[in-house]
């Protein structure tokens, strides 16, 4: 049988869209089968940051931040309606754990990697205008660092890149669930629980993009595809009433030293984040009440204004789900590289993607693809996704 689907991919997050849209700029004839709706799972529920990541400095993943510093240049250049950037400030007090030296270190470092662009310029915030940064606690305040990074709606900017995915060819299909896949001579069949009754379709290459779903996703293939052992890590913001302007404040829990960003978001205040191991059903994923006292507890640490009953009420709360490779020790030390798995070295005919980031979707969706080409067919370019034009609804 000859598949009439060259790349089927489960998942319509950030990382399916990406694959979907890279899969038919290729060329190919791309199925992509999502359970509940675009950007429904971690996709929507980020940090919403388009950034290198400055802490991932800390534990020497210049690789990734580098990476992400070019991805962020190709959104701020493909997006301009769905990502800018922002001015971060750093303020550093007398129980800062990140001395300045450290952040002189770190900043000078981003910039190198960022490629010395007129985005990589940081300095310090005088302190004659302090008094100017939404009324951040000044007492104790010795230095407040600025440097500039992108923030996105990432529930927008999902369905912008599966837009374009559309637009160049892709089908997708909503509300359908992968149940059962079989490895076959020439590619695989995939089962679904479609509205209309159980389907299968045929392909010649399966992108599992389910996000922290993926290893039950490649679970139910069979016969048996490699499955590393990763873990989940829930991640959970508040948002705030009342708004800040300044743009985005990266400060530390004075509890236990994480970096923590409070932002401006949609005209309230938006708090995070955590990192708590999670067990169970993904779906089932919500804040605790120990996490929204904790994000409380340190708006109103550096914002006195949060320490008011009737300024710091949590308008909402969401929490995410990160996959990170499982391993000792804290999770926030712990890799954030993308983890790409084939079924087998050569001729793959299923890849899972495991983590990631939101900036860096569309390198991971280009590296997806140059894994799989060899087991799809020659097809004609019909775009470039770094040249793609991303627009919000
Ligand atoms: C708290 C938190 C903060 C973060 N902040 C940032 C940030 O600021 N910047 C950044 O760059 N990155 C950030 N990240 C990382 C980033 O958000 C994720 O890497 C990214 O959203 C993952 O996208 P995904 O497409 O892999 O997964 P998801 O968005 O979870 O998508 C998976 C999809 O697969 C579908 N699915 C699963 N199983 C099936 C099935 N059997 N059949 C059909 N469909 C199925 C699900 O419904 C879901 O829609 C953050 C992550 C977390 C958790």
């Amino acid at each position: 049988m000859s598949a009439p689907w060259d790349v089927i991919v489960v998942g319509a997050g950030i990382h399916g869209a990406g694959v979907a849209q890279a899969a038919a700029a290729g060329g190919h004839r791309v199925l992509v089968l999502e359970q509940t709706g675009i950007g429904a799972g971690t996709s929507s529920r980020s940090s919403k940051l388009i950034h290198g990541g400055l802490r991932y400095l800390e534990t020497y993943q210049l690789r990734l931040v580098r990476e992400c510093l070019r991805e962020r240049a190709i959104l701020l250049a493909i997006a301009p309606d769905l990502v800018r950037l922002q001015r971060f400030h750093v303020p550093i007090y007398g129980h800062t754990r990140r001395r300045p030296w450290l952040l002189r270190t770190g900043l000078s470092l981003y910039g190198v990697l960022a490629g010395l662009d007129r985005n990589t310029r940081w300095g310090q915030v005088p302190r004659a205008r302090w008094n100017t940064l939404d009324g951040l606690d000044l007492n104790g305040l010795q230095h407040v660092f600025w440097y500039q990074d992108g923030q996105t709606d990432d529930l927008q900017l999902s369905r912008a890149v599966m837009r374009s995915a559309q637009a160049l060819g892709a089908e997708l299909r909503i509300p359908v669930r992968m149940v059962g896949a079989m490895l076959t001579a020439d590619g695989i069949t995939v089962r679904c629980d479609t509205p209309r009754g159980t389907e299968e379709m045929h392909a010649r290459v399966l992108i599992n993009a389910g996000g922290p779903w993926a290893d039950a996703v490649a679970r139910r293939i069979a016969p048996a595809v490699p499955v590393p052992t990763v873990e989940r890590v829930q991640g959970s913001h508040i948002v705030l009433t009342g708004t800040i302007a300044q743009g985005i404040y990266y400060v530390e829990s004075p509890r236990d030293g994480r970096a923590v960003f409070i932002m401006p978001w949609h005209g309230q205040t938006l708090v995070g984040t955590t990192e708590v191991r999670f067990q169970g059903d993904p779906a089932d994923v919500a804040p605790t009440a120990s996490e929204l006292r904790y994000l409380q507890g340190i708006a109103r640490q550096y914002f006195p204004r949060f320490r008011a009953p009737e300024a710091d009420r949590i308008a909402s709360s969401f929490a995410g789900l990160r996959v990170l490779p499982g391993g000792d020790g804290h999770t926030f030390h712990r890799s954030r590289e993308t983890l790409l798995v084939a079924d087998r070295e050569r001729s793959p005919r299923v890849l899972s993607i495991y983590g990631g980031k939101l900036t860096s979707y569309r390198a991971t969706a280009e590296q997806a693809m140059a894994r799989m080409a060899g087991s799809l067919p020659v097809r004609a370019l019909v775009a470039r996704t770094r040249e793609i034009r991303l627009t919000p609804d």
